[in-house]
């Protein structure tokens, strides 16, 4: 059993960008997860990010970790701010990034989450147990895909998380199911494949180059305003949402997607070999099973998800949540990897106290 004051669980934006800031503080801290997988393994290859530069970087108090940095150190052009990067760039970014950071990425899973008398033990898939006074939840969507029960009876499902499954797929009949980007780029990597692709849609796309169609400034204060969110009055929360929360697509796929009629009405899925399902994410605390039964079962809930302070913290002391799952309390901006730059510098504060 090893020790820590503070367990980040999750390697994403949101776990790296806090333990970015922790060890620039000197904390004794420690990071579990899959490094970046969702960015190495669960994004097209092919694709590009939907954010620009700016919004996109791991966050660190010194910018150590700039994109325009990153390509400098390989000699190339520094770039704009507002442009947008390819999946295999922001890749070799990551590893660039991971040669970098001056702390160890332990990589392995929490299996079982428990509180035990005044601190937390996690046992890990690989049998390793880690006792921890403070742990931050930064896991992410990946145990949230959402599914509609409609599509649950098709021969076979998968969700637009499961990128590696959609690219293996060759010569088949297969439904595409969204209207989102990972609809779009669902599509256009089936048909190259050589698969039969039909599109069903029950809204017709809008298509926005940014996923937050906004002027910048407002963009800015928006997300230097997360902690203001809770206190606006629900129809504001509901029309930031609206704006926020749209499913959209970049221009680019009004080209790409013009020779696929969109079906609004869904199909029998018996025509179908396999059905993907980009349709997004829901989040409850219920999906979280690596967090021991009574310990989920003793959060004060709002709606599916426990409920946070302006800290980050659960009802229950030192447990904390980040990232997309925490939108509820902190906006919108939560569901980008911008929304680190809100967190991180605030709860490593916190955490350090
Ligand atoms: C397909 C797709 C494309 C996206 N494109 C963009 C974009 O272009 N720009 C943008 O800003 N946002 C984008 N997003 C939103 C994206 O989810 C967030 O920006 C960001 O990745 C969330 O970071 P995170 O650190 O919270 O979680 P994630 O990046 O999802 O990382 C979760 C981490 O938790 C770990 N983990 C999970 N379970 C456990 C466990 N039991 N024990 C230990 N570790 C665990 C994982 O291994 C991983 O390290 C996209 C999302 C998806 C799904």
């Amino acid at each position: 059993m090893t020790e820590t004051p503070i367990l980040v669980v999750g390697q994403g934006p949101y776990g790296l960008s806090l333990a970015n800031y922790l060890a620039s503080q000197g904390q004794d801290f420690k990071i579990i997860g899959k490094p970046m997988e969702l960015w190495r393994k669960h994004t097209f290859s092919d694709a590009s990010l939907r954010s620009d530069m700016a919004t996109s970087e791991i966050a660190d108090p010194h910018q150590a970790y700039s994109i325009s940095t990153f390509r400098q150190s390989k000699g190339g052009q520094t770039g704009e701010p507002t442009e947008r990067i390819t999946v295999k760039e922001y890749r070799q970014y990551i590893d660039w990034v991971f040669a970098q950071i001056p702390y160890p990425l332990q990589e392995d899973l929490v299996e079982k989450l428990i509180k035990h008398q005044d601190h937390f033990v996690a046992v890990m898939e690989s049998g390793k147990v880690i006792r921890a006074k403070q742990v931050v939840i930064a896991t992410g969507v990946a145990h949230h895909l959402n599914i509609p029960p409609e599509f649950k009876k098709a021969r076979d499902v998968i969700h637009a998380y499961h990128v590696g499954r959609i690219e293996a797929l060759r010569q088949k009949r297969v439904l595409v199911v969204g209207a989102g980007q990972s609809a779009a780029e669902a599509i256009e990597v089936c048909r190259k494949n050589g698969n039969q692709v039909d599109w069903y849609s029950r809204k017709a796309p809008k298509y926005y180059s940014e996923p937050l169609d906004l002027p910048k400034w407002i963009f800015d204060l928006v997300v230097q305003s997360a902690g203001l969110f809770r206190r606006l009055p629900p129809g504001i929360i509901k029309r930031l949402f609206a704006i926020f929360s749209a499913t959209t697509m970049t221009p680019d796929n009004q080209t790409k997607l013009s020779d696929i009629t969109r079906l609004s009405k869904a199909p029998g899925l018996d025509a179908y070999d396999h059905v993907i399902t980009a349709t997004g994410y829901r989040y409850s605390l219920n999906h979280m099973k690596f967090l021991g039964k009574e310990l989920r079962e003793s959060l004060k809930m709002r709606a599916d998800m426990p409920r946070i302070d302006k800290n980050f913290m659960s009802s229950m002391e030192n447990l904390y949540f980040i990232g997309p799952p925490t939108e509820a309390f902190f906006g919108p901006p939560m569901k980008f990897m911008i929304g680190s730059q809100y967190v991180a510098p605030r709860l490593s504060q916190i955490l350090a106290k």
